[in-house]
């Protein structure tokens, strides 16, 4: 199984490091920072599978973080922490875009726990197109369209596609790609990403004299957010 990738988004720093130093010994990659507008940016160039927010922040706080985080097509859950004397109904209804919450002070195992089950959950497929500048994902229909032309795809082509299209912008590695797209477990040295990105590319960028599916030398491939 590959790691578990989370953000930290925590002002106190000792909490912070004992969270991300206990998290890491049960194998969760974890990456901690201090405020909700950074917090933003993280989330959109990395490819985290939890986000874990507290609520008192400096600046913006946890529940607006929340919000720019949605508003952001950011779709990662997101698990606040708070105070036991904070909770809240904005915390108890989750109506901040939040997935769950857990109460400070908690022990390790208990935030393991909420972590793996949300990292679980497939990808919210929600009833919206996906779509980055003219290129669109119709995840109910499986269809997909360049500016007004449809393309056919394969269904491991629109997998890997879906993949750049919830992470636009980002860079992703092979292997990033390779867990999100492919159920059972490759080789990591597998070359079958580049195969599909090569694919991708025949399909959605040339015959558009587009290049929007860059290789990153050294780190993998991004799909450029391109208003073309
Ligand atoms: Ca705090």
């Amino acid at each position: 199984m590959r790691p578990v990738r989370v953000l930290v988004v925590e002002d106190e720093a000792e909490f912070a490091a004992l969270l991300v130093a206990g998290l890491s010994h049960h194998g969760v990659l974890a990456d901690a920072i201090v405020e909700g507008e950074q917090a933003v940016q993280m989330a959109h160039t990395h490819a985290y599978d939890v986000i874990c927010l507290d609520v008192n922040l400096p600046g913006i706080d946890g529940f607006e973080t929340c919000r720019r985080l949605r508003a952001a097509e950011v779709l990662a859950p997101v698990l606040m922490l708070t105070a036991r004397d904070a909770i809240d109904d904005r915390i108890a209804g989750l109506d901040t875009g939040a997935d769950d919450y857990l109460v400070k002070p908690f022990v390790l195992g208990e935030l393991l726990a909420r972590l793996r089950a949300l990292a679980r959950r497939p990808p919210p497929t929600t009833a919206v197109e996906l779509r980055v500048g003219d290129l669109v994902l119709d995840p109910r229909t499986h269809r997909v369209r360049r500016g007004a032309t449809e393309v056919p795809l394969t269904t491991k082509e629109l997998h890997v596609l879906e993949v750049f299209m919830r992470h636009p912008g980002a860079v992703l590695s092979r292997f990033d790609i390779l867990e999100r797209a492919w159920d059972a477990a490759f080789e990591s040295h597998s070359n079958v990403v580049d195969v599909y990105v090569r694919a991708l590319r025949a399909k959605l960028d040339r015959p558009f004299g587009r290049e929007t599916l860059e290789t990153v030398r050294g780190a993998g491939y991004r799909l450029r957010v391109d208003e073309g």
